[in-house]
């Protein structure tokens, strides 16, 4: 029933709006227009059981010109170039937005990273990093966590670079384990992010988010740690909650380590006792304050945007609300904050790791926070300007296109002084 969507023409789609709108010179639309270097590997892995399988994998590293590329890895069965090519975009942007010296990359491998063993994935990570040889390190792309990896793959992953360069080379990947490398506060980063942008928005929106009814999609990386921050800085309700396999509502309020406990025992936070079954679908449409989709592409889009009921929507996830979906929520006058703002928190701490890598000097938790606080909340004012100046101009621009705008017009400048156009 949803359309077929490919998400890198979508992502070109949104920089061709932006980049008409603020009048970006022709050269520099057609360099942002494609990635600069798109690697795609066939890769010969032993498993455990002694059989060799190869898996495809692919890195695209999207534009360099603002610093070393920098974006994460997923491991996805449906993984395709096109998702890769279209998150290296968004990561170009998500830095430039957040004013971190880091151009875009993104990796991917296509498995099934829930039936392999330990040993596989051990083996899987290991081969992605040789068959990248030296097209990654600290001064050229720096690859971190994202769908469906973890930090102990990174840990495996920088084992296998070190033995490559022959020292340890901790600053070729972020979202490290912290025994080796990892910093303070990145596990939820994230999400912390995410709430420091919803603090500034229910600001601006005079939104009280104490018993603020808040429902998040996804129960991984970001949606977990986005239920359990939303409740202890906010004081928010979170109603309803999701993950792969469906999702859980009460009204009176989920209780997060109940949730835990269900998603642990049966594989899905569908399963808990204490709360009413309901669809992925019907989550994103539920009447509340704060709807925060934190699981994968594609969730609002033309066919349900209309639906969407809350007043903010919070993009924790890469690319939840297509283009069109974009525009009718703007039309209908729900802030919907986009995800290379929203979710820029676990680069921005990946950003913070490589720095305390380089200089062997470690941060504590506050340290961390006080600083991403101060990134991310000038990125959102950056954004709400942006978007005030054109409204000046007479040019009504959703944030989205106003983030770009911030973002395209930075790595352009960057590119003019380079001498590239
Ligand atoms: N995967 C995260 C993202 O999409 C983090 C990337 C990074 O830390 O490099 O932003």
């Amino acid at each position: 029933m949803r359309e077929e969507l490919d998400p890198f023409k979508e992502s070109q789609e949104q920089l061709d709006h932006a980049a008409e709108l603020m009048g970006l010179d022709k050269a520099a639309h057609a360099i942002l227009r494609e990635p600069m270097r798109e690697l795609e590997m066939n890769m010969p892995v032993k498993m455990h059981n002694g059989a060799t399988k190869v898996f495809k994998g692919f890195r695209i590293q999207y534009n360099n010109a603002r610093g070393p590329t920098k974006g994460g890895i997923r491991f996805h069965p449906q993984e395709t170039k096109s998702t890769v090519k279209a998150l290296a975009a968004w990561m170009t942007w998500k830095c430039a937005l957040a004013d971190i010296p880091y151009g875009g990359a993104k990796g991917g491998i296509i498995c099934d990273p829930k039936s392999l063993k330990p040993d596989d994935l051990e083996a899987l990570s290991r081969a992605y990093v040789r068959s990248l040889g030296d097209f990654i390190g600290p001064k050229v792309d720096i690859p971190a966590p994202d769908v469906y990896t973890t930090p102990q793959d990174m840990a495996w992953m920088m084992d296998e670079y070190s033995k490559i360069v022959g020292h340890n080379e901790f600053g070729v990947i972020t979202g490290k384990p912290l025994e080796v490398g990892g910093s303070e506060g990145r596990f939820d980063s994230t999400a912390m992010g995410g709430m420091y942008v919803l603090r500034e928005a229910a600001k601006m929106k005079r939104i009280n988010l104490r018993n603020a009814k808040v429902a998040v999609q996804g129960f991984g990386n970001a949606g977990n740690f986005a239920f359990n921050l939303a409740t202890r800085m906010f004081g928010a309700k979170v109603v309803a909650v999701s993950d792969s396999n469906g999702g859980a509502y009460s009204a009176k309020g989920l209780d997060w380590q109940r949730l835990a406990d269900a998603k642990a025992k049966t594989g899905s936070v569908s399963n808990c006792k204490s709360a009413e079954r309901i669809t992925n679908e019907e989550l994103l449409e539920m009447d509340v304050d704060i709807l925060i989709p934190s699981a994968i592409e594609n969730q609002i889009t033309e066919q349900n945007a209309d639906k969407i009921n809350a007043r903010i929507v919070l993009e924790l996830a890469n690319g939840p609300v297509t283009p069109a979906a974009d525009e009718i929520l703007f039309q209908r006058g729900v802030l919907d904050l986009p995800d290379f703002l929203v979710n820029s928190g676990g680069v921005i701490v990946s950003y913070f790791e490589w720095v305390q890598n380089i200089q062997s000097f470690y941060w504590t938790e506050d340290d961390v926070y006080k600083r991403l606080d101060a990134i991310i909340t000038k990125a959102f004012s950056d954004v709400m300007r942006t978007q005030r100046e054109y409204k000046d101009k007479g040019k009504k621009i959703s944030p989205r296109m106003a983030a770009y705008i911030v973002a395209v017009g930075r790595v352009a400048t960057a590119m003019k002084i380079r001498g590239w156009y």
